[in-house]
């Protein structure tokens, strides 16, 4: 299969593609999704991309956006037999994937490439990574050699070490439309959407439009809080050896903090989404449907102020944002740098 199979799956097959277009494809990916086998087909057409001899599609400065799916480093990659891609499975009997098989893969992750211009490594099930296993890899996941890229796949990436998530590049193939539906999500974003497009362009509406974005980011940190603290033992039990006490707060604290990530994160692939469908109205486009219907009008007047050019810019900058949101740049510095530079 080649990307442009995967019809359904626009959104982060675009931010792969956009990343391809401009050479500058991350060095750890996670791609998540209900389903494994589509998630390793997903993984596949990225390689065959990467390596195709007569890629379908270019980009601006050449570089290829989807492979021929015929050639012989295609075909080479779809059965498993290239020598530049690696691939790790949780071992058949205890369904773990075990330090050795880690310590292989890390061995041959710092040779050269022989035939590609990067070497990929791709670990599947990378939730079934046990401990040791995953702390072997985190030093390669935190400055993986030049011409080489990681790629886990998991269908349960809350069972990942938040260091292993806060590393990689997170891309959901969980099909659209899913996690978007949620009514909380959907009211916030149609009053977002109208402000919006009341908003006068500039500076001003730029910071109001943040405000909203925080704000909406502080009534998900409050909901977890008070959903993760309702589950903790220290709720259950009153007497409490102290050393136990401070475990569990420290357990309670970091729960909260992933969680919270793993929210901003899908709030601002949302707003991804908006601004998408944004760039579609600038390009008039037929045939493409948005993604949220529901808001054309107010999405057509913001579209209206701006150039295609700009739009595409936006989506960009969006990107670098979670990008940016992955490291361990302070969050307010990073969404107050990110979102002022938008075009609205
Ligand atoms: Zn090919």
């Amino acid at each position: 299969m080649a990307f442009k199979d995967f019809a359904e799956q626009t959104g982060p097959i675009e931010l792969l593609q956009r990343s391809l277009d401009r050479g500058r494809l991350g060095h750890a990916y996670l791609f998540t999704g209900p389903e494994i086998d589509h998630l390793e087909e997903v993984t596949r057409a990225l390689v065959k991309t990467l390596n195709c001899e007569s890629p379908p599609k270019r980009g601006r400065h050449g570089s290829a956006l989807d492979c021929c799916d015929a050639c012989l480093a295609c075909r080479k990659i779809d059965r498993a037999n290239h020598p530049d891609v690696r691939w790790v499975r949780p071992e058949s009997k205890s369904r773990v994937i075990t330090i050795d098989q880690m310590r292989d893969l890390m061995q041959t992750v710092n040779l050269k490439p022989t035939q590609a211009a990067l070497k990929v490594s791709v670990i599947v099930a990378a939730d079934r990574l046990n401990v040791q296993a995953a702390n072997a890899f985190l030093k390669t996941l935190e400055e993986p050699p030049a011409d080489s890229i990681l790629v886990l796949l998991s269908t349960d990436p809350q069972r990942l070490l938040e260091t292993i998530l806060s590393r990689c590049l997170r891309l959901n193939f969980a099909g659209e439309g899913g996690r978007w539906r949620d009514p909380a999500f959907r009211t916030w974003l149609q009053g977002f959407s109208q402000m919006a497009a009341s908003e006068s362009s500039g500076m001003l509406g730029r910071y109001r439009l943040l405000s909203v974005f925080l704000n909406r980011l502080n009534e998900i940190k409050e909901t977890i809080k008070r959903n993760l603290a309702a589950k903790s033992p220290l709720e259950q039990y009153d007497d409490i050896d102290p050393k136990l006490k401070e475990k569990w707060e420290d357990e309670l604290e970091a729960s909260i903090e992933a969680e919270y990530r793993r929210q901003r994160v899908d709030l601002l692939a949302g707003l991804q989404w908006w601004f998408r469908d944004v760039c579609l109205a600038t390009m008039n486009l037929d045939g493409i449907p948005p993604f949220f219907p529901e808001l054309a009008s107010s999405v057509g007047k913001v579209a209206a102020r701006m150039t295609p050019r700009e739009a595409m810019k936006n989506l960009e900058q969006l990107e670098q944002t979670q990008g940016l949101l992955n490291t361990n740049v302070q969050e307010a510095l990073a969404l107050e740098v990110g979102l002022l530079k938008l075009t609205l």
